[in-house]
C-alpha cells in the first residue's frame, strides 16, 4: 500500500463525535486571562463576569441576565427562587437535567406529551394536566425549535402559572426579531462545552422581573444578603473569570460559528430531504436559527432500516451520532415505577426513532458527504 493511500485511509478514520466544542484563537484567550495575574481575581462576579453579563444583554436582546456556572444550577436555582410548590408540567422529550431540576426542588414533574410536528410540548395537551397543585409550565425549546410560545402564555394567565423556558438549545435565536429569553417568567440557557455557544461550563438566565435577579443573585452565592447576614439557605452556583473570559472570546466568533453550522445543516438537507421514511427539518420564517442539532427520524417501514441501524452502521464508520432524546426522562431508571410513559405516546414514537446527527462549525461538507451516503447506501 501506497504511504499516500495509507494517510488517507488514517485520516478518515479518525472519528466524527455528535459535536465539538468552539473554541477561540489560543491568543485570543491568553491575552484576555493576563490581566487575571495582576489582579489575582479569579471569581466571585469580577470584571470578566460584569462584562459578559453586558456583551450577552445586548446579543441576546433581554433587560435581564444572570450568569451561573452551568445551566443546571441555573435552572434549579430559579425553580427554588420562584418559590413554586406541587406540580410542575413539563416535557419528557429532553435531557436529564429538566426534570431533575423539577425533582431536586422537591416538586413533581407531570408529563405532557410532544407534538410530531417539532417535538415541542403538545400545547393542546396542556389544559387537561392542570390541577390544584400546577403552579408552573416548563417547556423546552428543543432542538432549537421554539415552543407555541403564545398558547403556553394564554393557558399560563388564564390559570395563573408560571412560564420556565428551558432554552439551554436555542441560544441566540430570535423569534420576530425578539430575543428568546424575552419570553415566560424567565429562560435558562446553557453554555455547556457541546452547544453552541459556551464558557467551558456555564449558564444564566433571564428574566423580567428584578425581583427574581435578587433571588437568583443570592441563591448562587449561598444566601448572603451582606457580610454579616445570611438569610437565605443558598448555593453556590457562580461562574468563574476563566469561564466568563471564553464566553467573551467565543461571543466576538459567534456570528460564523452559527453560519458555518448553517452551511453544514443545508448540505445535510439536499442530500435527505425528500426521502420516503426519512423526516428532516427546516427554518421556519419568523425564526432566526442556531441551527443546534440535526435531528433526523427515521420510519423504518418505510425506510427499511430502524434508527438503532442507522446508528450502528455509522459507528462501524467511526462516526457516532446520538439518540437525542432517548431513553426519555419519565423512563429513567432513577424514576422507575413513578410515572407513566403510556400518557406521552408521541414521545415515546419519537424517542424511538430519532438520532441526531454530527454537527458543528468545522464539520467538513465532504465529511457530511460522507455520513449522508452511508445511510442513504445502506
Ligand atoms: C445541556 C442541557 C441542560 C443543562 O445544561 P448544563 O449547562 O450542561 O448544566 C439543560 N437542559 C437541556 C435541554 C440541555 O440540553
Amino acid at each position: 500500500m501506497s504511504k499516500l493511500i495509507f494517510e488517507v485511509i488514517i485520516m478518515n478514520q479518525k472519528p466524527i463525535l455528535v459535536t465539538r466544542s468552539s473554541m477561540p484563537p489560543l491568543e485570543e484567550y491568553t491575552n484576555e486571562i493576563k490581566s487575571i495575574w495582576d489582579t489575582a481575581w479569579l471569581t466571585n462576579i469580577g470584571k470578566f463576569h460584569k462584562q459578559l453579563e453586558q456583551d450577552l444583554i445586548k446579543y441576546l436582546g433581554v433587560d435581564n441576565i444572570s450568569l451561573f456556572t452551568n445551566g443546571h444550577m441555573a435552572l434549579e436555582l430559579l425553580i427554588q427562587a420562584m418559590n413554586l410548590t406541587g406540580e410542575v408540567i413539563t416535557t419528557p422529550f429532553t435531557f436529564a437535567s429538566t426534570t431533575h431540576s423539577i425533582v431536586r426542588n422537591g416538586l413533581t414533574p407531570v408529563f405532557c406529551d410532544i407534538n410530531s410536528d417539532d417535538y415541542t410540548m403538545d400545547v393542546t395537551k396542556i389544559e387537561k394536566l392542570i390541577t390544584d397543585k400546577t403552579t408552573a409550565i416548563l417547556p423546552v425549546h428543543v432542538y432549537g425549535h421554539i415552543c407555541n410560545i403564545n398558547e403556553i402564555k394564554r393557558i399560563a394567565s388564564k390559570y395563573d402559572l408560571k412560564v420556565i423556558y428551558d432554552a439551554a438549545h436555542t441560544f441566540g435565536e430570535k423569534v420576530n426579531g425578539q430575543g428568546i429569553g424575552r419570553f415566560g417568567d424567565a429562560t435558562m440557557f446553557s453554555f455547556h462545552a457541546t452547544k453552541v455557544y459556551n464558557t467551558i461550563e456555564g449558564g444564566a438566565i433571564t428574566f423580567s422581573n428584578e425581583n427574581i435577579g435578587k433571588q437568583l443573585y443570592k441563591l448562587k452565592n449561598f444566601g448572603i444578603e451582606s457580610q454579616e447576614m445570611v438569610d437565605g439557605v443558598g448555593s453556590n452556583a457562580k461562574m468563574n473569570e476563566f469561564q466568563a473570559v471564553m464566553g467573551i472570546c467565543n461571543l466576538r466568533h459567534i456570528t460564523e460559528e452559527i453560519s458555518k453550522r448553517k452551511t453544514v445543516v443545508e448540505r445535510y438537507r439536499s442530500w435527505l430531504s425528500n426521502i420516503n421514511g426519512i423526516k428532516i427539518m427546516y427554518d421556519k420564517e419568523n425564526i432566526q436559527s442556531n441551527y443546534a442539532y440535526f435531528p433526523v427520524v427515521f420510519d423504518e417501514k418505510v425506510f427499511g432500516f430502524s434508527r438503532n441501524e442507522v446508528c450502528d452502521k455509522l459507528k462501524e464508520n467511526n462516526i457516532f451520532a446520538r439518540k437525542y432524546f432517548y431513553p426519555l426522562t419519565n423512563t429513567f431508571d432513577c424514576y422507575h415505577g413513578k410515572f407513566n410513559v403510556n400518557k406521552t405516546p408521541t414521545a415515546q414514537h419519537i424517542a424511538k426513532r430519532v438520532l441526531t446527527l454530527p454537527l458543528y462549525a468545522d464539520l467538513s461538507l465532504e465529511d457530511v458527504d460522507r455520513i449522508c451516503d452511508i445511510i442513504l447506501k445502506l
